[in-house]
């Protein structure tokens, strides 16, 4: 189980839906992709009348969204070809050899189980029969708190989260924290919204769970009203939780007290029986993200009978397992959160899950033969260089700032000064020789797993912080910032052409991976980053005069992107991607300063007919040419804080003087804004 991932910015969201891919039966390894295609650009449309149509027009054209997709897009590409990569590791390491080193058998043996789908077929529900025995043998509400934590440890997210994580008035140690969670649609507002697609995906919701009950041998009655149980308890959950712009504020989402608050907070929930289960450190005292969710939640087990709460906790059962259950189930799983969700038509093939669910358990494992064959040290220090080429780039463009007062400019060059650069894997791999592996246990060496992480987070209640650690695995195609310990991350995944190319010009790559770096970078001073310090300390560093001119400015970014519309009626919501889109616009810009420092006076020739300045605003523009289908672009527009590809490139260039002049537009151009947004 993990917790939402609170105060780190992750480039762009990744779901399941996003992360699929479409049907390939070769192995073999494509070509690396080109950094600056110029085939990808639509000459006939003026650049600054559309830039993101003009950068990557004919890509769009010319790659229509695979069948097993929600989303296509050049991330979709190099994650595509990272699959490639560790399916040839994978199936290298799944021959039963004895001879493998400890993390080979894990990876090798995890991959042939999920693999066999002869052998998950024939054991039907039978791994998941001791879970479904516990949830049915609970007959006393007084049991609920065992039954809960033994469910945690199994990775089943039921009622609410509960994990470590970094204190945010004290960033060096971990401490306990809870918080909202226990439902099975994608967010609060699926449950609340009363419009008219809202209505149908709530009950194509009950019909999905209706199908899955019966899988498990219900009748069709008692599977319909056992839905309609598991849809009720979860809105009274949905209505508790906090919507996720409010959680945009690290100060509502911090609430520390002792555990003698928590529970006068839920009397009907014995915490300590909780805690006794998952076997947590001991402590005193936690953060409890959001006290009205559990005021709710404790509401809710008190009013409840107890056969529906049984009912929801087997729904969440199987909707954990449902992966790795026989074909019917993956099926059922898939027609819901594949297609209803998100649109996609086909379900992704067999060995692409299998390579994602390895990735996802135990991927440290994979990520450190991942390493050893896409990931020089060429391209380490490569990468490197460039980080501190932008952070160079980032102190000159905050000592220069006209808004900001000489007082706040040195807290903040303080805590730039003190941001650390992770980049391409960890220095110190996990350790993962305490979780067993067993040839031919699909689902539960995914509980087994599930369990090790849960207990590896619970172990660090109390200890100092290690920022070390990393939270994506490396052949991860992304990146993030993280505020609680003001570092910045890039899996060696994301450090590959088009983003990352050692054979192309500067402007090119710092149009691409430089405008990441910076994106990550200004994350350290978004609305939301902002707000905490150089030692990642939740603690106001701003005057009050600096800190008003601020949001005036990030207002301008609010009222921009409020503007663009997602799919049909929808529009985006400027407050939920405040703090991405303030990313976009200061790490383009960072870059493009960076870009200047480093050519000096002797800029790159042009090439392909375009001058650097061109190559640095096409070489940003084509890393997101990318397409939607219209049922997850509605998803995303709900729960994804990033605006999508085209917003982010045409709400970036439009607020830039450097690309108007790039690109000589005219007064009154549609890609120029007047006047200009600008924070950094
Ligand atoms: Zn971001």
């Amino acid at each position: 189980m993990q917790r939402p991932t609170l105060l780190v910015c992750v480039l762009l969201l990744v779901t399941l839906a996003s992360q699929a891919q479409s049907q390939s039966n070769s192995s073999t390894l494509p070509k690396p992709m080109v950094s600056f295609d110029v085939n990808a650009m639509d000459k006939s449309v003026a650049p600054c009348d559309d830039f993101y149509q003009f950068a990557c027009g004919n890509w769009l054209k010319n790659n229509p969204i695979p069948a097993d997709q929600a989303s296509w897009g050049r991330f979709n590409e190099l994650h595509e070809r990272n699959q490639l990569v560790l399916r040839g590791i994978l199936e290298k390491q799944s021959a039963d050899n004895p001879k493998r080193s400890s993390n080979d058998q894990k990876i090798g043996d995890y991959y042939a189980s999920c693999m066999d789908e002869t052998a998950i077929n024939a054991k039907g529900t039978a791994p998941l029969q001791l879970t479904l025995d516990r949830i049915a043998g609970l007959s006393d509400k007084g049991q609920l708190p065992a039954l809960v934590g033994y469910l945690h440890n199994n990775g089943v997210s039921a009622l609410f989260e509960f994990s470590s994580e970094p204190d945010s008035k004290d960033s060096m140690m971990e401490i306990a924290g809870t918080d909202q969670g226990g439902l099975g649609l994608p967010d609060r507002d699926y449950y609340l919204k009363t419009d008219e697609k809202s209505v149908g995906l709530r009950k194509a919701y009950v019909a999905h769970i209706t199908k899955m009950f019966e899988l498990m041998g219900e009748s069709p009655e008692k599977a319909a009203a056992d839905a309609n149980t598991v849809l009720s308890l979860e809105t009274e959950l949905a209505k508790a939780s906090m919507d996720r712009i409010e959680r945009r504020d690290p100060n509502k989402v911090y609430h520390k007290m002792t555990t003698a608050q928590l529970q006068e907070l839920s009397p009907g929930f014995t915490w300590s029986e909780y805690f006794a289960t998952i076997k947590s450190p001991s402590f005193s005292s936690l953060d409890v993200s959001v006290p009205d969710f559990v005021k709710g939640m404790n509401q809710l087990v008190t009013a409840a009978s107890l056969d529906d709460i049984k009912t929801y906790l087997r729904w969440h059962a199987v909707h954990n397992a449902a992966r790795l259950l026989p074909a019917a189930y993956v099926d059922e799983n898939f027609n819901f959160y594949g297609k209803t969700l998100t649109g996609s038509k086909e379900l992704r093939p067999r060995w692409k899950r299998c390579v994602q669910f390895t990735n996802g358990d135990i991927g440290e494992a994979l990520g450190q033969a991942y390493v050893a064959e896409e990931f020089p040290p060429s391209s380490k220090a490569a990468t490197l260089k460039m980080v501190n080429e932008l952070e160079a780039a980032l102190k000159a463009d905050i000592t220069e700032l006209s808004w900001m007062t000489p007082e706040t400019k040195k807290q903040a060059l303080d805590k730039l000064a003190h941001i650390t650069n992770k980049i391409g894997y960890p220095d110190k791999w996990r350790d993962y020789s305490t979780l067993t592996i067993v040839r031919g246990d699909a689902l539960g060496n995914a509980l087994r797993a599930s369990d090790f992480e849960f207990k590896r987070q619970l172990k660090k209640i109390g200890k100092p912080v290690d920022r070390s650690e990393w939270g994506m695995t490396p052949p991860t195609v992304n990146a993030y910032y993280s505020a609680r310990q003001n570092n910045i991350n890039f899996p060696a995944g994301i450090l590959q052409p088009p983003f990352y190319d050692p054979n192309i010009d500067a402007a090119v790559n710092f149009g691409a991976i430089g405008a990441v770096i910076g994106h990550e970078l200004t994350h350290g001073f978004d609305d939301e980053g902002s707000q905490f310090d150089a030692q990642g300390n939740l603690r106001n560093w701003w005057t009050e005069k600096d800190r008003q001119q601020f949001d005036q400015l990030e207002g301008c970014f609010l009222n921009e992107y409020d503007s663009f519309v997602a799919v049909d009626d929808l529009h985006l919501k400027g407050k939920l991607t405040l703090g991405e889109n303030t990313a976009d616009n200061g790490g383009v810009r960072i870059a493009y300063m960076a870009l200047l420092d480093v050519m000096g006076a002797t800029p790159e020739k042009p090439a392909d007919g375009y001058t650097p300045d061109q190559r640095f605003f096409v070489g940003w523009a084509q890393i997101w040419c990318e397409s939607y289908r219209p049922e997850f672009a509605r998803m995303l527009a709900t729960v994804d804080e990033h605006s999508p590809g085209k917003y982010r490139v045409n709400g970036v260039v439009g607020n830039m003087p450097e690309f108007e002049k790039a690109y000589g537009c005219k007064p009154g151009a549609p890609m120029i804004r007047k006047p200009a947004c600008r924070v950094w």
